[in-house]
């Protein structure tokens, strides 16, 4: 992050460069020429993402493993998990439902939830370790970011 190229933006509508710095929380950096927007920051932190996604998470495994359902089979009722339900299901040969089921309620969140923390995760490390990059050899056009 401490190339002069990485820490250039160029505005789509006109191709004005801009050197980036950071934006403020809920704050948009605008092209000083043709005032398009160039970004925003985030109202969250990447820490406070990372927390919500870990949170998620926990939420998640809770679900899983939590009875949910009752399944009524045969005259006897018995609590179960979705994925015992989903399992209860394919064995009964309902096997669209159950594959259904576990796409959205199963594979999905758990997909979200990792690709998420795939994300965050050397984000936020990066954050924390790395130090702050200076660059003296800005392109003469660039300018700095103003935000509103
Ligand atoms: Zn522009």
């Amino acid at each position: 992050m401490s190339r002069v190229e990485d820490s250039l933006v160029v505005c789509d509508q006109c191709g004005l460069a801009h050197r980036w710095g950071p934006v403020g929380p809920g704050a948009v950096a605008r092209c000083t020429r043709c005032d398009a927007v160039l970004g925003r920051g985030h109202r969250l932190s990447i820490g406070s993402i990372l927390a919500l996604t870990v949170a998620a998470g926990a939420a998640y495994l809770v679900a899983i493993n939590a009875s949910l359902l009752t399944i009524t089979l045969r005259g006897g009722a018995d609590d179960a998990t979705l994925p015992e339900a989903i399992g209860v299901a394919w064995q009964g040969g309902q096997k669209l439902v159950a594959v259904v089921a576990a796409l959205t309620a199963l594979v999905a969140p758990a997909a979200f939830i990792f690709f998420r923390l795939y994300v965050l995760i050397p984000l936020a490390a990066n954050r924390r370790s790395s130090s702050p990059a200076t660059s003296s050899a800005a392109p003469e056009t660039a300018g700095t970011l103003p935000t509103r």
